[in-house]
């Protein structure tokens, strides 16, 4: 598959056909695989021939996904798991013990803070959370026994962006392992192995699926780091079911000319709201006036289907502007053919208190758009007429 586009490793990378010749991959609804003899099955369970064997460990339907993930994101080996989380929680215990120190963006999905703030610290792990954007802190915060970090970019929801090249490089001197999870980027607009990451995980919840369907996860990075995850998800068992699987191999076919489109209509929109009276400020990693805007534009092919902003005004002003909105959806996901807009203060990030969430740029005025398949000019009208509510 070498000096294959993207699109075409992403359409053509199928798992083998059966007997019946199929041209579009079939589901393989099944719990286990059959041995043609005594000596397969004890070959195949001892590990001298290769083969499926249960679905717990391996199915073509997740092994098609994961292969053709490494191949988008140029990694050697990867794993399938049943959530985002799944991915994110497996990659994180998979390398640690107790009395290991792990470094965390602050940044990161309101869950993933969880695990480094409740689950860690009770298995004896200690951690760490630091601002994205703190190279001084970031590189203080390394003990003897920091085992790994992790964080996110852009970051989820105000959109930061960490510079993969400098993270790489403080773990490769450190001796510690690199964890990013691309799941606002995907492959298609950035691919952390190309700046020298360890492990890249998403949730295949959001854009990889794409259309708010089925739950899914994967972790991805060297063969020789895949196979603790791999033993681990093969003895705790939050695999991906291979119907997920099948949902999800299928949808990365369409990922790039979708990510072509949400990311044009959310850079018109950023624009559209860039000058708006009724808002203070946009977030949008591809306008020139970001902080960040070199650096996005070297780590990413486009900007994203994500903009953030604040509404003029309080909290009562953002629940205006989400309830007078016709044509977007109100609910916590991303990534969907369908506009959605979030209030991250009151949903996603409503376990931290008001302090904790200035503290990371969420403001009570904050809203996130997640910017869909649908027209730009009915978006953009749409957005025009809630917000004319809040005057
Ligand atoms: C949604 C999300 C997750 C979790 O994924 P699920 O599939 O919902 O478990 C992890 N990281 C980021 C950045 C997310 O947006």
């Amino acid at each position: 598959m070498e000096n294959r586009a993207f699109e075409t490793i992403s359409i053509r990378t199928q798992s083998e056909k059966t007997n019946h010749r199929e041209h579009s991959v079939p589901l393989y609804l099944t719990s286990s695989f059959s041995f043609e003899n005594a000596e397969h099955g004890s070959a195949i369970f001892n590990g001298t021939e290769q083969g499926n064997l249960y679905s717990r460990f391996s199915n073509p339907n997740t092994d098609e996904f994961i292969q053709k993930l490494c191949l988008l994101e140029n990694y050697e080996a990867g794993v399938s798991t049943a959530s985002g989380m799944a991915a994110v929680y497996t990659s994180l215990v998979s390398f640690l013990s107790a009395g290991d120190h792990v470094i965390g963006s602050k940044n990161s999905f309101g869950n993933t803070l969880y695990i480094f703030q409740h689950i860690l610290p009770k298995m004896g792990v200690e951690c760490t959370l630091v601002d994205l954007e703190d190279h001084e802190t970031w590189q203080q915060s390394i003990k003897s026994n920091t085992k790994l970090i992790y964080l996110e970019t852009p970051s989820n929801p105000t959109l930061k962006i960490a510079d993969l090249s400098f993270f790489a490089k403080i773990c490769k001197e450190n001796n510690i392992i690199s964890i990013v999870d691309n799941c606002f980027a995907t492959p298609y607009l950035q691919t952390p192995s190309a700046f020298g990451i360890d492990i890249c995980v998403h949730s295949a919840t959001k854009y990889i699926d794409g259309q708010g369907r089925v739950l899914g996860g994967a972790i991805l990075g060297s063969s020789e780091l895949i196979k603790h995850c791999y033993e681990f998800l093969r003895r705790t068992g939050a695999c991906l079911s291979p119907f997920n699987a099948w949902i999800l191999s299928k949808s990365l076919e369409t990922l790039a000319i979708r990510m072509e489109r949400h990311c044009s209509n959310a850079m018109t929109i950023a624009n559209w709201l860039k000058d708006h009276p009724l808002i203070d400020h946009v977030i949008y990693p591809f306008l020139p006036e970001m902080k960040n805007y070199d650096l996005a534009k070297k780590q990413m092919r486009l900007g994203g289907g994500l903009v953030a902003f604040e509404i003029k005004g309080d909290s009562n002003k953002a629940f205006t502007f989400l309830n007078n909105l016709k044509l977007h959806s109100l609910t916590a996901n991303l990534g969907d053919t369908r506009s959605i807009a979030t209030h991250p203060a009151s949903t996603t990030h409503s376990k931290l208190d008001e302090a904790q969430q200035r503290a990371v740029g969420i403001a009570p005025n904050f809203i996130r758009l997640s910017v869909g398949l649908e027209h730009v000019d009915d978006l953009i009208t749409d957005i025009d007429q809630s917000l004319k509510h809040t005057k």
